[in-house]
């Protein structure tokens, strides 16, 4: 960086440097660095702390919504970190642990493409090791809606997210409003004990249909996917509803009780990343969460 550069973000740490065409031209694609373990992390980055260091955290089988992510953190950040863990604490019993999808050989050839510089993919034991005994407990915001049908999953969110921040120590870390009670769990987190990061929202990326993109939607049959399609619709149909005046919750689930091939688990509105109509569904053995930003309710 030069001295000019170097004083412009001194003096306006908050603005957003990259868009004017400087570090996310320096970057060229194609020297992404895979590390494994936290130790190589924190001496890799030991040296390039003076910039913005952005952090996506993932659990990889990269879609377009992870690349967005990635994408927004490149024009923002001097460094750019992504990490790959299918975090163990997060899942239920019962749940899809063992056949989540995974493709590190797909993943990586993704992150080079879109210019991250560390693609962090620690093992299990890594980053639990033998005698680990410490959760992170998120309280309130965590025992409703997903909370209520995962009751440990904001646990565990929680406890790699504060991991993840202390090994990387971003200024800003990214997170998809398609897990927006996630956000505000983050953002709690970060409030209540104190953390130096910014959580930056990105938004939900679709499909041409609608349906948002998921990792897990790769386990819907073609029939499936079309059941799952009456979820945005509804969505959509009480946000369309809550702007001509009317209650976007009865109207989602109004549009969700007539489609037979799927049970509503919950509909309701939140706070979350703005005041917003949410759902989460079950097709099948899949478990579908989605929700859309209530007009005007933008934060
Ligand atoms: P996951 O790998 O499912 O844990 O997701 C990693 C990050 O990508 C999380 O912050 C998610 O909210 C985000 N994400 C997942 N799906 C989407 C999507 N369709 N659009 C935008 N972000 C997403």
């Amino acid at each position: 960086m030069t001295r000019l550069k170097e004083v412009r973000r001194a003096r306006y740490p908050h603005r957003n440097w990259s868009r004017q065409g400087y570090e996310s031209q320096d970057k060229k694609p194609g020297d992404v660095k895979v590390v494994r373990a936290k130790n190589d992390l924190c001496s890799a980055l030991e040296p390039l702390r003076g910039g913005r260091i952005g952090l996506v955290p993932t659990m990889g089988a990269f879609h377009e919504g992870h690349l967005a992510l990635l994408r927004a953190a490149r024009a923002e950040c001097d460094t750019v970190v992504c990490s790959l863990f299918v975090n163990p604490t997060q899942f239920g019993q019962g749940e899809d642990l063992e056949s989540y999808p995974r493709n590190e050989v797909r993943d990586l050839e993704l992150a080079r493409a879109k210019g991250v510089d560390f693609l962090f993919a620690p093992s299990a034991e890594e980053m639990y090791p033998p005698g680990f005994e410490t959760l992170v407990e998120p309280e309130r915001l965590a025992l409703e809606l997903e909370g209520v049908i995962r009751p440990s999953h904001f646990r565990g969110v929680a406890t790699i997210c504060l991991k993840l921040f202390n090994i990387v120590r971003p200024s800003v870390a990214y997170f998809g409003s398609k897990d927006a009670q996630q956000i505000a769990v983050i953002e709690r987190l970060a409030r209540d004990l104190d953390l130096e990061l910014e959580i930056r929202p990105v938004e939900t990326v679709r499909d041409d249909d609608g349906l948002a993109l998921s990792s897990r939607n790769a386990y819907l049959s073609p029939a499936e996917r079309k059941v799952a399609l009456a979820l945005p619709r509804a969505l959509e149909l009480g946000a369309k509803a809550a702007r001509d005046g009317g209650n976007p919750v009865t109207s989602a689930r109004a549009a969700l009780d007539e489609e037979p091939g799927l049970k509503t688990q919950y509909v309701a509105v939140a706070n979350f990343a703005g005041k917003r109509l949410l759902a989460a569904v079950q097709v099948g053995r899949t478990r579908l969460i989605d929700n859309v930003l209530l007009k005007g309710a933008e934060r």
